[in-house]
């Protein structure tokens, strides 16, 4: 007897292979296992997708045999598979590409003798458990975080938890995933987290929280482990003996068989939007997954799905107005006193202060302040390195990028001019390259130079020991290597640190404990960047790096945000001296409504690399025209804009251009994308476009 059946295995990015391709066996194999077939000269994992009915009219010459199955792994759910299916039409890849990329590389790789022993490993692992922390033992809920768990079990849309920092949020995603815990000896809790490194603290709390439940019931899913450990968390979370699975944006694509509860942490945070392959964006795939197992289940809440954030997307957010989503609101800190919803915020107006002036005088005493006192600073600056640019004033030249249309950073410590972009790194010249001036000078500042800045500034400060100031800086140069950040981290929290300077990456969820001011140094270029969510990701940097100041009570009533601007009237700064994100949102909104930009209307970005950037645009050109030619199923209402170079238009030496989408109507523009994919395929292969290098479509795009 001959059994037939779809398979799934991955395919590069636009081949013909789009889904899934038909093999022979000769056992009866099931929906959702995972095989081994032959394809090519190799052989490839596989994930079965359908038993076809037709096989009389199929024949054994015209397909392969499957080579083996990998016996003991238990096949993929339904549900999984829908999910795969709809993330792969949603976001235009191939089918292949999406599942087999949301499994463990190392399951590619593993014989089965391996990888039974590895199943075998993983459930010695699993046995020891003790009973829940007794409620005796945990903190006493405070009044807003017991009306927002009250709300939360009242109700099964998928609910946003508007909390300020420091409101206790950790407290009800670990209460909500304890309730789901309990109620289902079998359930399992999916909490994504922005970037697990960043946020060290709440797995720990998580990890402690959860301990009676045994080593290998809570596991990590994220793209730091190393194969082997993602191999057998995903094999513990697939096997369902992990409850809790801790991970960041990949981990919504996690076969998780009793699914019953995803926490989505900081929602808004752009990390969860993928970069790459299918641009997925993690925190809407998790409310479309929780809708999934629901509908799985047939009963309408069993899967529960909880946003939370001090500063949520305006997507979230217009669907909690709307009443798609609930709202729990928690707006004081735990420990502070009634209306204290953060640390006092200061706005410079950079205009009235000394020309060239790095600082503001009186924030610079507000620093010197501090440390007299005993007391931490944590500066920030969205620019890592010494300059931006090296500069020659004789004849203008500047420290471009060969491969790039961007300059090359200078980094002071290692005298090196450093591209951001392609990685192009060269020794910094002697003199100017084009016309010999010994006196090139660095313009503008980084991370790097305020740390040496605020040094020389500070020299005469002493601590309260009489002991000099300590300034250190954190950011993706002083942590590349491994383990550095943890190091780093802990000196903060130690109080060795006395003034830290940073990216943005210090203004994420740290619990610093003694800083009492926090300042922006230079937020003003996004205020008017072209991209038109660069607004609310300035908001939502600022109230969190607020977050990062005065998060001990004693002392918050001292605790300062500052910001320094050249423009002190701009609505975005008067929202945030009032902690007011409703207010914030309203006014965004109304723009974006007026506009017709997301949420109220859908884009999608089609981009295209070429070796010139003629020809990136000829063929997006080329395919909008087609795609009119052809008169495509929601068409009439799609709107295609003329491709244009994108904003960093050149990356070694790759030129790059992009064509925006927009519609009113998200099924509109699904079925109209849908049907452009076929005439893109098409005119990628016509000799006119040989040359070119790759194209994608990105869904939702964030930065348009
Ligand atoms: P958020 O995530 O909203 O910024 P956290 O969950 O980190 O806030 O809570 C802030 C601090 O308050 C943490 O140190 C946490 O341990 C503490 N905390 C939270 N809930 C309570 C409570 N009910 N009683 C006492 N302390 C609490
Ligand atoms: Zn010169
Ligand atoms: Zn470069």
């Amino acid at each position: 007897m001959i059994f037939w059946v779809d398979i799934v295995v991955a395919a590069p990015a636009h081949s013909t292979i789009a889904g899934p391709l038909t093999y022979h066996s000769e056992h009866l194999l099931e929906l959702g296992q995972l095989v081994r077939v032959p394809l090519g000269k190799r052989e490839v994992l596989g994930v079965v997708w359908a038993l076809r009915t037709d096989s009389g009219e199929l024949d054994p010459q015209q397909s392969k045999q499957v080579a083996g199955t990998l016996d003991g792994v238990p096949p993929l759910s339904a549900t999984w598979r829908q999910l795969i299916a709809f993330t792969a039409s949603y976001y235009q890849r191939a089918l292949g590409e999406v599942a087999l990329a949301a499994l463990p590389p190392q399951l590619r790789e593993l014989d089965t003798t391996q990888l039974a022993r590895r199943l075998k490993r993983g459930k010695t692992a699993t046995e020891s458990a003790g009973s829940a922390p007794s409620p005796a033992t945990l903190p006493e809920l405070s009044p807003e975080q017991a009306q927002a768990l009250k709300g939360w079990a009242g109700d099964h849309r998928p609910a946003l938890l508007f909390g300020v920092t420091g409101s206790g949020k950790t407290e009800i995603y670990l209460r909500a995933a304890a309730q789901a815990l309990e109620a289902d000896p079998l359930a399992q809790v999916l909490v994504m987290v922005p970037e697990i490194n960043l946020t060290p603290q709440l797995q720990s709390r998580f990890e402690s929280r959860f301990a009676h439940l045994g080593a290998g019931q809570v596991v990590a899913l994220h793209s730091g482990l190393t194969p082997a450990q993602r191999l057998k968390s995903w094999l513990l979370a697939h096997t369902g003996q992990a409850r809790l699975v801790l991970g960041t944006r990949m981990a919504v694509l996690a076969s998780l068989p009793a699914l019953r509860l995803i926490v989505v942490d900081e929602e808004h945070d752009p990390s969860y939007k993928q970069q790459e392959g299918a641009r997925y964006s993690a925190r809407d795939l998790a409310v479309y997954r929780a809708r999934l197992e629901g509908q799985a289940l047939a009963q309408e809440g069993a899967c529960r799905v909880l946003l939370g954030s001090a500063t949520p997307s305006l997507e979230s957010w217009q669907a909690a107005l709307s009443g798609r989503y609930m709202r729990l609101d928690m707006a004081s800190r735990i420990g502070a006193a009634a209306h204290d919803s953060g640390p006092e915020v200061r706005v410079i107006d950079m205009g009235h202060q000394p020309r060239h002036a790095v600082l503001a005088p009186p924030l610079l005493q507000a620093i010197a302040e501090r440390v007299a006192r005993g007391e931490q600073a944590m500066i920030f600056l969205n620019r890592r390195g010494y300059a931006p640019v090296l500069a020659c004033h004789a004849c203008g030249w500047k420290s471009q990028c060969a491969h790039c249309s961007a300059y090359r950073v200078f980094h002071k410590l290692d005298r090196t001019l450093r591209c951001h972009h392609c990685g192009f790194t060269e020794r910094v010249p002697r003199g100017c390259p084009d016309c010999g001036n010994v006196d090139i000078a660095p313009l503008g500042r980084g991370t790097e130079k305020l740390e040496e800045h605020l040094a020389e500034l500070l020299v005469d400060v002493k601590r309260p020991d009489g002991s000099p100031v300590r300034v250190a800086r954190i950011d993706a140069d002083s942590t590349r290597l491994k383990g550095t950040l943890q190091t780093q981290l802990a000196q903060v929290h130690a109080g060795e640190v006395d003034v830290l300077v940073g990216t943005q990456m210090v203004t994420k969820g740290h619990d610093f404990r003694h800083i009492t001011l926090v300042a922006a140094v230079n937020p003003d270029s996004s205020l008017f960047s072209s991209d038109f969510r660069a607004p609310e990701r300035l908001f939502s940097l600022l109230m969190q790096a607020a977050g990062r100041a005065g998060r001990d009570a004693a002392h918050s009533a001292r605790s300062q945000m500052w910001v320094q601007t050249a423009h002190p009237g701009h609505p975005l700064f008067a929202a945030l001296k009032r902690y007011d994100y409703p207010g914030f949102a309203a006014q965004e909104l109304s723009e974006r409504l007026a506009a017709g930009l997301p949420p109220f209307g859908y884009a999608a970005l089609l981009r295209a690399e070429a070796r010139t950037q003629e020809l990136a645009q000829a063929f997006l050109e080329a395919v909008a025209k087609a795609g009119r030619q052809a008169r495509l199923p929601g068409a009439d209402r799609v709107t295609i804009y003329p491709a244009v170079p994108m904003a960093l238009q050149r990356v070694a030496n790759v030129e790059r251009a992009q064509m925006l989408l927009e519609c009113d109507s998200r099924p509109a523009l699904q079925q109209f994308l849908t049907a452009w994919q076929a005439v893109l395929t098409e005119l990628r292969r016509s000799a006119a476009f040989k040359p070119l290098i790759r194209w994608a479509i990105d869904v939702d795009p964030l930065a348009i």
